[in-house]
Protein backbone atom coordinates (compact mmCIF):
# COMPACT_ATOMS: atom_id res chain seq x y z
CA UNK A 1 0.00 0.00 0.00
CA UNK A 2 1.59 3.22 -0.57
CA UNK A 3 -0.47 5.40 0.64
CA UNK A 4 0.28 6.51 4.71
CA UNK A 5 -2.51 4.80 6.52
CA UNK A 6 -3.43 6.37 10.19
CA UNK A 7 -3.48 3.07 12.43
CA UNK A 8 -4.29 3.11 16.14
CA UNK A 9 -2.99 0.63 18.12
CA UNK A 10 -4.94 0.00 21.57
CA UNK A 11 -3.36 -2.54 24.15
CA UNK A 12 -2.00 -1.96 27.74
CA UNK A 13 1.33 -4.11 27.45
CA UNK A 14 4.04 -1.78 25.44
CA UNK A 15 6.00 -5.05 24.45
CA UNK A 16 3.27 -5.80 22.53
CA UNK A 17 2.28 -2.41 20.97
CA UNK A 18 6.07 -2.58 20.09
CA UNK A 19 5.81 -5.69 18.33
CA UNK A 20 3.05 -4.66 16.58
CA UNK A 21 4.48 -1.86 14.99
CA UNK A 22 7.74 -3.18 14.13
CA UNK A 23 5.84 -5.93 12.31
CA UNK A 24 4.11 -3.26 10.43
CA UNK A 25 6.97 -1.02 9.56
CA UNK A 26 8.66 -4.55 8.42
CA UNK A 27 5.67 -4.97 6.33
CA UNK A 28 6.27 -1.95 4.46
CA UNK A 29 3.62 0.11 5.52
CA UNK A 30 3.52 3.98 5.03
CA UNK A 31 1.87 4.78 8.32
CA UNK A 32 0.91 7.30 11.07
CA UNK A 33 1.01 5.36 13.89
CA UNK A 34 -1.07 6.15 17.59
CA UNK A 35 -0.65 3.68 20.49
CA UNK A 36 -3.52 3.98 23.34
CA UNK A 37 -3.68 1.77 26.60
CA UNK A 38 -6.84 1.59 27.57
CA UNK A 39 -10.41 1.38 26.31
CA UNK A 40 -11.24 4.86 27.32
CA UNK A 41 -9.06 6.51 25.22
CA UNK A 42 -9.17 4.73 22.29
CA UNK A 43 -12.73 5.80 22.42
CA UNK A 44 -11.77 9.33 23.02
CA UNK A 45 -9.57 9.06 19.93
CA UNK A 46 -11.99 7.27 17.82
CA UNK A 47 -14.76 9.64 18.62
CA UNK A 48 -12.45 12.32 17.75
CA UNK A 49 -13.26 13.78 13.89
CA UNK A 50 -9.85 12.29 12.66
CA UNK A 51 -10.71 8.58 11.34
CA UNK A 52 -8.34 6.11 11.09
CA UNK A 53 -7.99 3.62 8.54
CA UNK A 54 -7.23 0.52 11.31
CA UNK A 55 -7.65 -0.43 14.38
CA UNK A 56 -5.49 -3.02 16.15
CA UNK A 57 -7.13 -3.69 19.57
CA UNK A 58 -5.67 -6.17 22.38
CA UNK A 59 -8.86 -8.03 23.59
CA UNK A 60 -8.07 -7.94 27.45
CA UNK A 61 -7.62 -4.00 28.27
CA UNK A 62 -7.45 -2.96 31.92
CA UNK A 63 -10.66 -1.18 32.02
CA UNK A 64 -12.89 -3.57 29.65
CA UNK A 65 -12.33 -6.21 27.50
CA UNK A 66 -12.48 -6.10 23.62
CA UNK A 67 -15.83 -7.63 23.11
CA UNK A 68 -17.37 -4.36 24.79
CA UNK A 69 -14.95 -2.29 23.66
CA UNK A 70 -16.31 -3.28 20.22
CA UNK A 71 -20.20 -3.26 20.67
CA UNK A 72 -19.29 0.58 22.27
CA UNK A 73 -18.00 1.63 19.02
CA UNK A 74 -20.55 0.25 17.00
CA UNK A 75 -23.04 1.28 18.78
CA UNK A 76 -21.66 4.96 18.42
CA UNK A 77 -22.03 4.98 14.91
CA UNK A 78 -17.78 4.88 14.65
CA UNK A 79 -17.20 2.38 11.60
CA UNK A 80 -13.70 1.71 11.76
CA UNK A 81 -12.45 -1.57 10.53
CA UNK A 82 -10.76 -3.18 13.65
CA UNK A 83 -8.49 -5.79 14.22
CA UNK A 84 -8.33 -7.87 17.36
CA UNK A 85 -5.28 -9.53 18.80
CA UNK A 86 -6.18 -12.36 21.32
CA UNK A 87 -4.58 -14.85 23.46
CA UNK A 88 -3.71 -18.28 22.71
CA UNK A 89 -7.05 -20.36 23.40
CA UNK A 90 -9.94 -17.41 22.92
CA UNK A 91 -10.68 -18.75 19.70
CA UNK A 92 -14.56 -19.40 21.27
CA UNK A 93 -14.27 -15.45 22.02
CA UNK A 94 -12.58 -14.81 18.58
CA UNK A 95 -16.29 -15.98 17.40
CA UNK A 96 -18.01 -13.80 19.08
CA UNK A 97 -16.09 -10.70 18.13
CA UNK A 98 -16.54 -11.18 14.33
CA UNK A 99 -20.04 -11.14 15.41
CA UNK A 100 -20.10 -8.26 16.93
CA UNK A 101 -18.29 -6.40 13.87
CA UNK A 102 -14.68 -7.16 14.03
CA UNK A 103 -12.89 -7.12 10.32
CA UNK A 104 -10.31 -10.16 11.89
CA UNK A 105 -8.82 -11.48 14.65
CA UNK A 106 -5.37 -12.57 15.40
CA UNK A 107 -3.60 -14.66 18.09
CA UNK A 108 -0.72 -12.81 19.37
CA UNK A 109 1.53 -16.15 18.98
CA UNK A 110 0.93 -15.98 15.33
CA UNK A 111 1.86 -12.16 15.29
CA UNK A 112 4.75 -11.60 12.19
CA UNK A 113 4.93 -9.38 9.42
CA UNK A 114 3.67 -10.97 6.85
CA UNK A 115 0.19 -12.16 8.62
CA UNK A 116 -0.02 -8.64 9.82
CA UNK A 117 0.37 -6.85 7.10
CA UNK A 118 -1.40 -9.40 4.61
CA UNK A 119 -4.36 -9.04 7.32
CA UNK A 120 -4.41 -5.08 7.03
CA UNK A 121 -4.54 -4.98 3.86
CA UNK A 122 -7.67 -7.49 3.23
CA UNK A 123 -9.12 -5.77 6.67
CA UNK A 124 -8.68 -1.82 4.52
CA UNK A 125 -9.80 -3.45 1.12
CA UNK A 126 -12.77 -4.86 2.69
CA UNK A 127 -13.87 -2.19 4.90
CA UNK A 128 -13.64 0.18 1.65
CA UNK A 129 -15.83 -2.25 -0.44
CA UNK A 130 -18.35 -1.95 2.37
CA UNK A 131 -18.62 1.93 3.04
CA UNK A 132 -18.98 2.14 -1.21
CA UNK A 133 -21.83 -0.33 -0.79
CA UNK A 134 -23.33 1.20 2.32
CA UNK A 135 -22.94 4.70 0.23
CA UNK A 136 -24.99 3.19 -2.76
CA UNK A 137 -27.43 2.02 -0.44
CA UNK A 138 -28.02 5.07 1.33
CA UNK A 139 -27.94 6.82 -2.11
CA UNK A 140 -30.37 4.02 -3.28
CA UNK A 141 -32.44 4.86 -0.42
CA UNK A 142 -32.65 8.85 -0.76
CA UNK A 143 -33.34 8.33 -4.57
CA UNK A 144 -36.17 5.99 -3.71
CA UNK A 145 -38.05 8.07 -0.84
CA UNK A 146 -37.16 11.48 -3.20
CA UNK A 147 -39.08 8.77 -6.06
CA UNK A 148 -42.05 7.95 -3.37
CA UNK A 149 -42.54 11.69 -2.48
CA UNK A 150 -42.43 12.96 -6.45
CA UNK A 151 -45.13 10.46 -6.76
CA UNK A 152 -46.98 11.09 -4.17
CA UNK A 153 -47.22 15.08 -5.89
CA UNK A 154 -47.83 13.08 -9.18
CA UNK A 155 -50.69 11.49 -8.20
CA UNK A 156 -51.96 14.53 -6.13
CA UNK A 157 -51.41 16.74 -9.60
CA UNK A 158 -53.35 13.89 -11.56
CA UNK A 159 -56.41 14.03 -9.04
CA UNK A 160 -56.43 17.91 -9.61
CA UNK A 161 -56.32 17.70 -12.96
CA UNK A 162 -59.23 14.89 -13.16
CA UNK A 163 -61.56 17.02 -10.91
CA UNK A 164 -60.23 20.08 -13.02
CA UNK A 165 -61.30 17.79 -16.46
CA UNK A 166 -64.75 16.89 -14.81
CA UNK A 167 -65.49 20.98 -13.83
CA UNK A 168 -64.32 21.39 -17.53
CA UNK A 169 -66.46 19.22 -19.06
CA UNK A 170 -69.36 20.01 -17.12
CA UNK A 171 -69.36 23.81 -17.89
CA UNK A 172 -68.66 22.77 -21.86
CA UNK A 173 -72.22 20.74 -21.15
CA UNK A 174 -73.88 23.57 -19.68
CA UNK A 175 -72.56 26.15 -21.97
CA UNK A 176 -73.41 23.85 -25.39
CA UNK A 177 -76.68 23.24 -23.70
CA UNK A 178 -77.44 27.16 -23.17
CA UNK A 179 -76.20 27.83 -27.01
CA UNK A 180 -78.75 25.12 -28.00
CA UNK A 181 -81.89 26.52 -25.72
CA UNK A 182 -81.28 29.67 -26.26
CA UNK A 183 -81.02 30.04 -30.23
CA UNK A 184 -83.54 27.65 -30.58
CA UNK A 185 -85.74 29.68 -27.74
CA UNK A 186 -84.52 32.91 -30.08
CA UNK A 187 -85.82 31.42 -33.28
CA UNK A 188 -89.07 30.89 -32.87
CA UNK A 189 -89.87 35.00 -32.08
CA UNK A 190 -87.41 35.70 -35.03
CA UNK A 191 -89.83 33.93 -37.05
CA UNK A 192 -92.51 35.57 -36.53
CA UNK A 193 -90.67 39.04 -36.99
CA UNK A 194 -89.90 37.64 -40.59
CA UNK A 195 -93.30 36.47 -41.07
CA UNK A 196 -95.04 39.54 -39.91
CA UNK A 197 -92.82 41.95 -41.67
CA UNK A 198 -93.58 39.92 -44.94
CA UNK A 199 -97.30 40.13 -44.79
CA UNK A 200 -96.93 43.38 -43.97
CA UNK A 201 -94.84 44.18 -47.28
CA UNK A 202 -97.64 42.33 -49.67
CA UNK A 203 -99.63 44.91 -51.40
CA UNK A 204 -103.00 43.25 -49.76
CA UNK A 205 -101.74 44.22 -45.84
CA UNK A 206 -102.83 48.37 -47.57
CA UNK A 207 -100.46 51.02 -48.62
CA UNK A 208 -97.40 52.00 -47.47
CA UNK A 209 -95.26 54.72 -48.30
CA UNK A 210 -91.75 54.64 -49.50
CA UNK A 211 -90.26 55.37 -46.21
CA UNK A 212 -92.31 52.55 -44.83
CA UNK A 213 -92.15 49.53 -47.27
CA UNK A 214 -88.15 50.05 -46.87
CA UNK A 215 -88.02 50.06 -43.57
CA UNK A 216 -89.60 47.24 -43.11
CA UNK A 217 -88.07 45.57 -45.85
CA UNK A 218 -85.13 46.32 -43.75
CA UNK A 219 -86.47 44.33 -40.81
CA UNK A 220 -87.28 41.49 -42.91
CA UNK A 221 -83.37 41.48 -44.20
CA UNK A 222 -81.84 41.52 -40.89
CA UNK A 223 -84.25 39.06 -39.24
CA UNK A 224 -83.60 36.77 -41.83
CA UNK A 225 -79.91 37.85 -41.11
CA UNK A 226 -80.20 37.21 -37.53
CA UNK A 227 -82.20 33.71 -38.23
CA UNK A 228 -78.98 32.52 -40.50
CA UNK A 229 -76.97 33.58 -37.78
CA UNK A 230 -79.27 31.41 -34.95
CA UNK A 231 -79.43 28.44 -37.24
CA UNK A 232 -75.42 28.27 -36.89
CA UNK A 233 -75.14 28.44 -33.55
CA UNK A 234 -78.12 26.14 -33.14
CA UNK A 235 -75.96 23.67 -35.39
CA UNK A 236 -72.41 24.05 -33.90
CA UNK A 237 -74.40 23.02 -30.32
CA UNK A 238 -76.40 20.14 -31.90
CA UNK A 239 -72.85 18.90 -33.83
CA UNK A 240 -70.90 19.11 -30.52
CA UNK A 241 -73.05 17.58 -28.78
CA UNK A 242 -73.20 14.61 -31.26
CA UNK A 243 -76.90 15.00 -31.67
CA UNK A 244 -77.66 16.15 -35.15
CA UNK A 245 -78.41 13.37 -37.37
CA UNK A 246 -78.34 13.07 -41.47
CA UNK A 247 -81.54 12.41 -43.01
CA UNK A 248 -80.28 10.50 -46.28
CA UNK A 249 -82.33 10.57 -49.71
CA UNK A 250 -81.91 9.95 -53.15
CA UNK A 251 -81.56 13.17 -55.29
CA UNK A 252 -79.97 14.43 -58.77
CA UNK A 253 -76.61 16.74 -57.20
CA UNK A 254 -76.63 18.70 -60.29
CA UNK A 255 -79.80 19.95 -60.20
CA UNK A 256 -79.64 20.93 -56.26
CA UNK A 257 -76.20 22.40 -57.27
CA UNK A 258 -78.15 24.04 -60.05
CA UNK A 259 -80.61 25.67 -57.74
CA UNK A 260 -78.11 26.53 -55.26
CA UNK A 261 -75.99 28.60 -57.43
CA UNK A 262 -79.47 30.23 -58.87
CA UNK A 263 -79.91 31.45 -55.32
CA UNK A 264 -76.67 33.09 -54.72
CA UNK A 265 -76.87 34.16 -57.83
CA UNK A 266 -78.62 37.79 -56.42
CA UNK A 267 -75.64 38.51 -54.22
CA UNK A 268 -72.81 37.65 -56.68
CA UNK A 269 -74.47 39.90 -59.16
CA UNK A 270 -75.02 42.85 -56.52
CA UNK A 271 -70.82 42.34 -56.74
CA UNK A 272 -70.63 41.87 -60.36
CA UNK A 273 -69.16 38.68 -59.76
CA UNK A 274 -69.48 36.34 -62.48
CA UNK A 275 -71.01 32.88 -61.02
CA UNK A 276 -70.33 29.82 -63.19
CA UNK A 277 -71.02 26.41 -62.83
CA UNK A 278 -69.28 23.54 -64.32
CA UNK A 279 -70.87 19.94 -63.98
CA UNK A 280 -68.67 16.28 -65.38
CA UNK A 281 -70.78 14.47 -64.03
CA UNK A 282 -71.62 11.20 -65.65
CA UNK A 283 -73.86 9.91 -62.86
CA UNK A 284 -76.12 12.61 -61.35
CA UNK A 285 -77.57 10.56 -58.72
CA UNK A 286 -76.41 10.83 -54.96
CA UNK A 287 -77.24 9.54 -51.66
CA UNK A 288 -77.16 11.61 -48.97
CA UNK A 289 -78.71 14.72 -47.30
CA UNK A 290 -79.59 17.31 -49.88
CA UNK A 291 -80.34 19.85 -47.07
CA UNK A 292 -77.19 19.71 -45.54
CA UNK A 293 -75.49 19.23 -48.95
CA UNK A 294 -77.38 22.82 -49.74
CA UNK A 295 -76.33 24.36 -46.34
CA UNK A 296 -72.72 23.49 -46.98
CA UNK A 297 -72.55 24.54 -50.76
CA UNK A 298 -74.60 27.78 -49.51
CA UNK A 299 -71.92 28.46 -47.10
CA UNK A 300 -68.92 27.80 -49.65
CA UNK A 301 -70.63 30.30 -51.64
CA UNK A 302 -71.38 33.19 -49.76
CA UNK A 303 -67.75 33.33 -48.26
CA UNK A 304 -66.44 33.12 -51.57
CA UNK A 305 -68.84 35.64 -52.90
CA UNK A 306 -67.65 37.36 -49.19
CA UNK A 307 -64.45 37.63 -49.73
CA UNK A 308 -64.21 38.27 -53.39
CA UNK A 309 -63.99 42.13 -55.16
CA UNK A 310 -63.57 41.25 -58.31
CA UNK A 311 -63.54 38.23 -60.59
CA UNK A 312 -65.77 35.62 -60.66
CA UNK A 313 -66.67 32.00 -58.67
CA UNK A 314 -67.07 28.93 -60.20
CA UNK A 315 -68.46 25.40 -58.72
CA UNK A 316 -67.52 22.43 -60.37
CA UNK A 317 -68.90 19.41 -59.70
CA UNK A 318 -67.25 16.25 -61.08
CA UNK A 319 -66.28 12.21 -60.35
CA UNK A 320 -63.08 11.04 -58.51
CA UNK A 321 -61.62 7.87 -58.34
CA UNK A 322 -63.50 5.60 -55.21
CA UNK A 323 -66.77 6.24 -56.19
CA UNK A 324 -67.05 9.51 -55.09
CA UNK A 325 -68.31 12.97 -56.23
CA UNK A 326 -66.18 16.00 -55.82
CA UNK A 327 -67.92 19.75 -55.00
CA UNK A 328 -65.08 22.46 -55.83
CA UNK A 329 -65.73 26.24 -54.90
CA UNK A 330 -63.35 28.48 -57.14
CA UNK A 331 -62.95 32.14 -56.44
CA UNK A 332 -60.50 35.01 -57.37
CA UNK A 333 -60.57 36.77 -53.78
CA UNK A 334 -58.30 37.82 -51.00
CA UNK A 335 -56.53 34.45 -50.69
CA UNK A 336 -55.83 33.15 -47.28
CA UNK A 337 -52.11 33.23 -45.89
CA UNK A 338 -50.33 29.71 -45.70
CA UNK A 339 -49.86 29.92 -41.63
CA UNK A 340 -53.74 30.88 -41.15
CA UNK A 341 -54.56 27.56 -43.40
CA UNK A 342 -55.01 25.41 -40.60
CA UNK A 343 -57.13 27.69 -38.51
CA UNK A 344 -59.87 28.57 -40.20
CA UNK A 345 -61.53 25.12 -39.56
CA UNK A 346 -61.35 25.51 -35.93
CA UNK A 347 -64.56 27.18 -34.66
CA UNK A 348 -64.71 31.12 -34.19
CA UNK A 349 -61.38 31.44 -36.21
CA UNK A 350 -61.57 34.08 -38.74
CA UNK A 351 -58.22 35.57 -40.71
CA UNK A 352 -58.66 38.59 -39.36
CA UNK A 353 -59.91 38.76 -35.96
CA UNK A 354 -60.11 42.59 -35.38
CA UNK A 355 -63.27 44.30 -34.19
CA UNK A 356 -63.10 46.58 -36.91
CA UNK A 357 -62.53 43.66 -39.38
CA UNK A 358 -64.03 44.38 -42.96
CA UNK A 359 -66.27 41.15 -43.54
CA UNK A 360 -68.75 39.90 -40.92
CA UNK A 361 -69.41 36.51 -39.90
CA UNK A 362 -69.58 34.10 -36.84
CA UNK A 363 -66.23 31.53 -37.73
CA UNK A 364 -68.92 28.94 -37.62
CA UNK A 365 -69.34 28.36 -41.07
CA UNK A 366 -66.33 26.16 -41.98
CA UNK A 367 -66.09 24.16 -38.82
CA UNK A 368 -69.90 23.01 -39.19
CA UNK A 369 -68.96 22.34 -42.60
CA UNK A 370 -65.70 20.24 -41.86
CA UNK A 371 -68.12 18.02 -39.33
CA UNK A 372 -70.99 17.53 -41.46
CA UNK A 373 -68.04 16.53 -44.41
CA UNK A 374 -66.41 14.11 -42.05
CA UNK A 375 -70.29 12.86 -40.81
CA UNK A 376 -70.85 11.78 -44.47
CA UNK A 377 -67.54 9.94 -44.69
CA UNK A 378 -65.77 12.63 -46.99
CA UNK A 379 -63.46 15.44 -46.64
CA UNK A 380 -62.51 19.04 -47.03
CA UNK A 381 -59.43 20.66 -48.54
CA UNK A 382 -58.90 24.13 -49.17
CA UNK A 383 -56.01 25.73 -51.18
CA UNK A 384 -55.44 29.29 -51.52
CA UNK A 385 -52.97 32.15 -52.30
CA UNK A 386 -53.32 35.53 -50.88
CA UNK A 387 -54.64 37.89 -53.55
CA UNK A 388 -55.10 35.86 -55.84
CA UNK A 389 -57.84 33.30 -54.44
CA UNK A 390 -58.80 30.11 -53.05
CA UNK A 391 -60.30 26.64 -54.49
CA UNK A 392 -62.50 24.48 -51.06
CA UNK A 393 -62.75 20.92 -52.71
CA UNK A 394 -64.76 18.87 -51.02
CA UNK A 395 -65.55 14.86 -51.57
CA UNK A 396 -67.47 12.36 -50.58
CA UNK A 397 -68.92 9.03 -51.14
CA UNK A 398 -71.72 8.83 -53.91
CA UNK A 399 -73.73 6.78 -51.26
CA UNK A 400 -73.32 8.12 -47.56
CA UNK A 401 -73.80 4.82 -45.14
CA UNK A 402 -77.69 4.96 -43.96
CA UNK A 403 -77.19 3.82 -40.82
CA UNK A 404 -76.43 7.84 -40.16
CA UNK A 405 -80.27 9.03 -40.37
CA UNK A 406 -81.33 6.66 -37.24
CA UNK A 407 -79.74 7.39 -33.90
CA UNK A 408 -80.31 4.13 -32.28
CA UNK A 409 -78.52 1.23 -34.40
CA UNK A 410 -74.93 0.53 -33.40
CA UNK A 411 -73.32 1.65 -36.29
CA UNK A 412 -75.16 5.62 -35.77
CA UNK A 413 -73.48 5.13 -32.02
CA UNK A 414 -69.96 4.33 -33.31
CA UNK A 415 -70.64 7.61 -35.64
CA UNK A 416 -72.30 9.65 -32.65
CA UNK A 417 -68.56 8.88 -30.91
CA UNK A 418 -67.13 10.00 -33.51
CA UNK A 419 -69.23 13.23 -34.44
CA UNK A 420 -68.16 13.76 -30.11
CA UNK A 421 -64.44 12.86 -30.26
CA UNK A 422 -64.02 15.43 -33.22
CA UNK A 423 -66.36 18.50 -31.06
CA UNK A 424 -64.22 17.56 -28.06
CA UNK A 425 -61.13 18.86 -29.92
CA UNK A 426 -62.93 22.05 -30.80
CA UNK A 427 -64.30 22.32 -27.11
CA UNK A 428 -61.43 23.62 -25.20
CA UNK A 429 -60.58 26.00 -27.75
CA UNK A 430 -64.63 27.21 -27.67
CA UNK A 431 -64.26 27.57 -24.36
CA UNK A 432 -61.38 29.75 -24.66
CA UNK A 433 -62.23 31.62 -27.47
CA UNK A 434 -66.06 31.97 -27.67
CA UNK A 435 -66.82 33.96 -25.26
CA UNK A 436 -64.18 37.00 -26.41
CA UNK A 437 -65.83 36.56 -29.64
CA UNK A 438 -69.03 36.82 -29.43
CA UNK A 439 -68.82 39.39 -26.93
CA UNK A 440 -67.11 41.28 -29.57
CA UNK A 441 -69.61 40.34 -32.59
CA UNK A 442 -72.08 42.37 -30.60
P1 LIG B 1 -67.05 33.44 -41.30
O1 LIG B 1 -68.36 33.48 -40.62
O2 LIG B 1 -66.04 34.39 -40.76
O3 LIG B 1 -67.12 33.44 -42.78
P2 LIG B 1 -66.06 30.74 -41.69
O4 LIG B 1 -65.85 29.65 -40.70
O5 LIG B 1 -66.97 30.49 -42.82
O6 LIG B 1 -66.48 32.00 -40.86
O7 LIG B 1 -64.64 31.12 -42.26
C1 LIG B 1 -63.56 31.32 -41.38
C2 LIG B 1 -62.54 32.27 -41.97
O8 LIG B 1 -61.89 31.66 -43.09
C3 LIG B 1 -63.12 33.54 -42.52
O9 LIG B 1 -63.34 34.51 -41.52
C4 LIG B 1 -62.05 33.97 -43.50
O10 LIG B 1 -61.01 34.60 -42.82
C5 LIG B 1 -61.56 32.64 -44.04
N1 LIG B 1 -62.22 32.28 -45.32
C6 LIG B 1 -63.23 31.40 -45.51
N2 LIG B 1 -63.56 31.30 -46.81
C7 LIG B 1 -62.74 32.16 -47.46
C8 LIG B 1 -62.56 32.53 -48.85
N3 LIG B 1 -63.32 31.99 -49.83
N4 LIG B 1 -61.61 33.44 -49.15
C9 LIG B 1 -60.83 33.97 -48.19
N5 LIG B 1 -60.93 33.69 -46.87
C10 LIG B 1 -61.88 32.78 -46.52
Amino acid sequence: MEEKLKILVVDDDEVDRIAVRRALTKAGVEMELSEVGDGKSAIALLNNATSYDCVFLDYRLPDQDGLSLLQNLRSNNIRVPVVVLTGQGDDQIAVELMKAGASDYLSKSRLSSEILGQILRNTIRVHRAEMQVALANQQLRESNSLLIRKNQELEAQRRHIELQNLKLIEASRLKSQFLATMSHELRTPMNAIIGFSQLLLRPKCGELTDKQQDMIQRIFNNGKHLLMLLNEVLDFSKLEAGRLDLKPEIFDLSKLVNATVQEMRSLAEEKNLSLLIQIELQNLVVFNDPTRIRQILTNLLSNAIKFTESGSIAVELKEVPGNQVEIAVCDTGIGIAPADLENIFEAFRQVDQSTTRKYPGTGLGLPIIKALVQMMGGNITVESQLGQGSVFRIQLPRQISSSMQHGADGASNTHASAKKSFWKQENSRFAQEGLQNKSRDR
